[in-house]
């Protein structure tokens, strides 16, 4: 049985018997795992709180084959999400990015971008990154990463790219846009400030400042619920 190691973000726990618990991470190098941290609810655990959601973490870990969990040995904690966690509204952004990690994510598939971004936007949301805006910008990169964002850039009826003032609409389903001079009878306008929003987003990073809460946010927060729903059925 090799031991491995590797940086993780924890995503779920799970009480396991009396004392053990089952552990939901995101590892750097391997991807999503489940592993079982023997002892760890017990009053003094070696773990500390480095196996709280959230929490980023070095783990180390046994792999056994023709096993789906690991036996995780040690984890030792490289930075704690304890910050978050002491303000509601963003303790319940926090739990809103494990969640869409863990849905969208498949099992043992390293994707170092995802990992970069929930780093990002923890440290945004730390740095006081208005929450909406936090959230907004991880949704839409996170849905990217998946393969799931519709691109706002190119008519998907005549290929035609579009610049940022150019009028386009959403397809019915809202799955794709159409440009102005396609037909377009049955598709729905979009907001140019959507459209420049979303090009703000795949062009900058986020940290402490964020950016505008308008009208443009509040309406692609709602796309971004939608497209959530939609695909995490899958
Ligand atoms: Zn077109």
């Amino acid at each position: 049985m090799p031991l491995h190691q590797s940086d993780a973000i924890i995503l779920k726990t799970y009480p396991l018997g009396e004392a053990d618990r089952i552990v939901s991470f995101f590892s750097r190098d391997r991807g999503k795992m489940r592993g079982v941290a023997n002892g760890a609810r017990r009053m003094k655990s070696r773990f500390g709180a480095s196996l709280e959601p959230l929490a980023h973490s070095r783990i180390q870990f046994f792999e056994k084959e023709n096993r789906d969990l690991v036996r995780i040995q040690t984890a030792e904690i490289l930075d704690s999400p304890m910050k978050l966690f002491a303000d509601y509204d963003r303790a319940v952004c926090a739990g809103h990015v494990v969640d869409l990690v863990d849905r969208f994510l498949p099992e043992h598939e390293p994707q170092d971008a995802v990992f970069r971004l929930v780093r990002m936007t923890v440290r945004a949301l730390e740095e006081g990154c208005p929450i909406e805006f936090a959230s907004c910008y991880f949704d839409v990169w996170m849905l990217r990463l998946a393969g799931v964002f519709p691109d706002l850039f190119v008519c998907s009826a005549c290929s035609r790219k579009l610049e940022l003032q150019d009028e386009r609409f959403m397809a019915s389903g809202l799955q794709a846009v159409i440009c102005s001079a396609c037909d377009h009878r049955t598709a729905t306008g979009i907001l140019g400030d959507v459209v420049g929003l979303v090009y703000w987003i795949l062009k900058s990073p986020l940290d402490g400042n964020g950016g505008e809460v308008g009208r443009g946010l509040r309406n692609l927060h709602e796309l971004n619920q939608y497209w959530i729903r939609h695909y995490s059925g899958r």
